[in-house]
């Protein structure tokens, strides 16, 4: 992979969508399914490859703050999980789990680590260039708020001290019939449904069965349901659980407190079964079509990271829409995305531009930081560019400013 990020490196990178739209995954998680719901274009263009961007998978991911470090926490959990588990330690206030914690370097070194190596992996992502210095200083700079969220998490777990029978007490040893014992990153499959998912810790004992899941984030109504399908998944592995036992107790883990879930039972899991099924008919329907369709929205639009890409998002109309929907939503955003034509320079570091972005042509300026260069003629999306209201509201002008997480694409004719 060649080419750099957008502004302010010197050459924003094009906005072409892909050349071959991706198949249907063979297994559907429930992630995969709320994406695929939410917008199928959106799952479509950020899952097809782009070869002349990077060899990864994917469009690059837009990253963002919040989500690193999230998944820094939940990186650590897994780990200490899995060693306390795997020395048979009971919990993290055991005596017997200062000797573990040592072994892994300390709580703030695992932290060090996993950011470390979160970092390394966003190197590759060409997208996250430019913001590199950024995640690095605010990530290191919030070590000790995530060494606390892990602490938080990790002091209600109490794990069953029974070691399993099987060759190990996580989700890589082979798959086979579970015995009594803790298992830590389980996957868990269906064939015949065509879904899969992964407990973050499931507790087998010979007359219950736990399943926990941690969750980084605020809670969410479907995290819930998340866990649900978990149960069912559980109870439908014939490879991991040929008994079909139940799940008797979910749990989902957050920061600041446990929150149990009812775990479902008979009527409920053949029901739960009949709606996932449709629900994934309905979501592979969805992404038959090419290109799939695209389903705007204020809350939807708002963090797509392939807007730049959907033809259907920049559309007046469909802006004017997003825009009302933000509005009564009270999420006016305070940067805007904006489609112009560059004029003509206008000074060292700003060029006069027609935008196009609604339904009347508007005088526009674009200011930068002096170091990526337009040519007249030029057509440009321009996500999250700073609007000063008063200068359009005075002038007719309006001033929009590149700043450190906007991005510029140049529009080709050939975009999705
Ligand atoms: S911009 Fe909106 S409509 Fe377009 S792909 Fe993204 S979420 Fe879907």
């Amino acid at each position: 992979m060649t080419t750099t990020p957008s502004q302010p490196s010197p050459t924003p990178w094009a906005a072409i969508g892909p050349a071959a739209w991706p198949d249907a995954p063979a297994e559907l998680t429930f992630s995969t399914l709320k994406e695929i719901e939410a917008c199928p274009r959106r799952w479509a263009l950020s899952t097809a490859n782009y070869p002349s961007l990077w060899d990864g998978r994917g469009y690059p991911q837009r990253l963002q703050l919040g989500a690193l470090a999230g998944t820094v926490v939940h990186a650590v959990l897994e780990t200490i999980t899995r060693e306390l588990v795997s020395a048979g330690c009971p919990s993290v206030q055991d005596a017997s789990a200062v000797a573990v914690l040592q072994r892994l370097g300390g709580l703030s070194q695992l932290v060090r680590r996993a950011t470390d190596e979160l970092l390394m992996r966003a190197k590759e992502n060409p997208r996250a260039a430019k913001l590199m210095d950024y995640f690095t200083r605010t990530l290191r700079a919030q070590a000790p708020e995530l060494r606390g969220r892990v602490q938080t998490t990790l002091a209600r777990r109490v794990f069953p001290t029974k070691s399993p029978t099987g060759s190990g007490s996580t989700g890589r040893r082979g798959r086979g019939p579970l015995t009594a014992g803790v298992y830590c990153e389980l996957d868990l499959r269906v064939p015949h449904l065509g879904w899969r998912g992964r407990a973050d810790l499931l507790s087998l004992t010979p007359d219950a069965c736990e399943i926990t899941d941690f969750k980084t984030g605020d809670p969410s109504d479907d995290h819930a349901l998340q866990l649900r399908i978990y149960a069912l998944l559980w109870s439908r592995d014939g490879i991991l659980n040929p008994s079909g036992c139940l799940a008797t107790r979910l749990v989902l883990a957050y920061p600041q407190a446990d929150v149990t879930v009812v775990a479902p039972a008979g009527a409920e899991l053949a029901e739960l079964e009949t709606q996932l099924t449709s629900r994934g008919a309905t979501a592979r329907t969805a992404i038959a079509g090419h290109p799939p369709e695209a389903r705007p929205s204020a809350e939807h639009c708002r963090y797509c990271g392939v807007r730049q890409l959907c033809e259907t998002y920049w559309n007046a109309a469909v802006q004017e829409r997003i825009r009302s929907e933000a509005q009564s939503e009270d999420q006016e955003r305070s940067f805007v995305d904006i489609e112009l034509t560059i004029e003509r320079r206008h000074g060292p570091k700003s060029w006069d531009a027609a935008i196009h972005t609604g339904v009347h042509l508007v005088r526009g300026l674009l200011r930068t930081n002096g170091e990526i260069e337009f040519a007249p003629g030029q057509k440009l999306r321009v996500l999250d560019a700073a609007e000063a209201a008063a200068d359009a509201e005075s002038t007719g002008v309006r001033c929009l400013t590149l700043g450190t997480l906007s991005e510029v694409f140049v529009l080709s004719s050939s975009s999705a």
